[in-house]
């Protein structure tokens, strides 16, 4: 079959012919029919993120399953799947039994160390697998993944409820989906912050999802936030553009008491952090990380009654062979999701 595989520390990808995946017994393979370019995908190109060499990369799929391992229950040949990115957790241990997978120290995550979607079939864990809706055709069913990232750090992480004032910083597709995943939840305002300097597509469709838009090139962000909640500031913050002067922004526009979640990776351990401001005004802070069953199952369910996931953000979707097309147009700034379709 094709795919395009990551070899070395050239920063390319190689479209090539490769062995067909093979199926365990607990496993399906799945014909790929779309795949979202996530910027992990990036930083696995550039050698930003540590992964498995060569290797497949690729985890934002949706497909249908064209082989079921002998021992699986429950799937068929042709089944509508999208599938969460935890290959390698044990199920066994602690962390996985308390239902968190994504950060089983076993896991060896779809795409990173091992071959993800790239390709025209990937094999996959069956108990990795959602049942795609009919109502979700297959390329927004490849928003499911980063939307039930954003529900993991939205809901499970700084608990948005009814009624909240919410910031989001950071317009890319993550930011987006906060965004939506907050109006979703009822929340009463919500702000997004985002560049317009790097192009304008991904601040247009945030206007489009009818939040209100800061422009950080044209406005400190607190300034607006304190105008637009009255001098309160928000209920919860969420950090999803990896820039520490973005998580400042997210403490800058916190009431006392309010809570913050950080999502976006930012390519170090340490940022100059407001401290003092955080104690004092005793901001509740999490880290959220990748997603669990609980957040694919509320993507899956906010994405059929339309309320998560507008088709508009898909904007442009090239075959593999024209990989490096896909990759500039993703990280142009005029696309908000790019896909492959192999
Ligand atoms: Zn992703
Ligand atoms: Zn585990």
């Amino acid at each position: 079959m094709r795919a395009l595989v990551k070899r070395g520390v050239q920063r390319r990808l190689h479209l090539e012919d490769v062995p067909e995946p093979v199926a365990g017994p607990d496993d399906v393979v799945v014909e790929v029919s779309c795949v979202g370019i996530c910027g992990t995908d990036f930083h696995i190109l550039h050698d930003v993120y540590d992964h498995a060499d060569p290797v497949i990369p690729g985890h934002e799929l949706a497909g249908r399953i064209a082989h079921v391992g002998k021992e699986v229950r429950g799937w068929s040949i042709g089944d509508r799947v999208v599938s969460e990115l935890h290959t390698g957790a044990d199920r066994t241990c602690p962390i996985c039994r308390s239902g968190n997978p994504q950060i089983c120290p076993s896991k060896r995550a779809l795409g990173t160390w091992t071959n993800g979607a790239f390709a025209e079939r990937v094999a996959l864990p069956a108990w990795l697998l959602h049942r795609l809706p009919e109502d979700i055709p297959d390329d927004l069913a490849t928003l499911i993944e980063p939307g039930a990232c954003s529900i993991h750090a939205m809901m499970e992480r700084s608990r948005v409820h009814a009624g909240d004032m919410v910031l989001v910083t950071g317009h890319g597709p993550i930011g987006l989906l906060c965004a939506q995943v907050a109006l979703a939840e009822s929340a009463d305002l919500v702000i997004l912050s985002g560049r317009s300097r790097k192009g304008s597509a991904r601040l247009d469709a945030a206007r489009h999802l009818g939040v209100e838009v800061v422009d950080v090139d044209c406005e400190p962000v607190a300034r607006r936030v304190r105008k637009l909640t009255n001098d309160r500031g928000v209920d919860v913050a969420v950090e999803a553009a990896g820039a520490a002067d973005a998580l400042a922004d997210c403490v800058a526009a916190c009431r006392p008491g309010a809570r913050v979640a950080v999502l976006g990776l930012i390519g170090s351990d340490t940022v100059a952090f407001p401290w003092d401001t955080t104690v004092m005004r005793d901001l509740e802070v999490s880290f959220s990380f990748s997603s669990r069953e609980s957040s694919w199952q509320r993507a899956i369910e906010l994405m059929e009654s339309g309320r998560l996931g507008e088709p508009a953000m898909v904007t442009h979707s090239f075959a593999l062979e024209d990989w490096e097309q896909a990759f500039s147009t993703a990280g142009s700034g005029e696309a908000v999701k790019v896909l492959l379709r192999p």
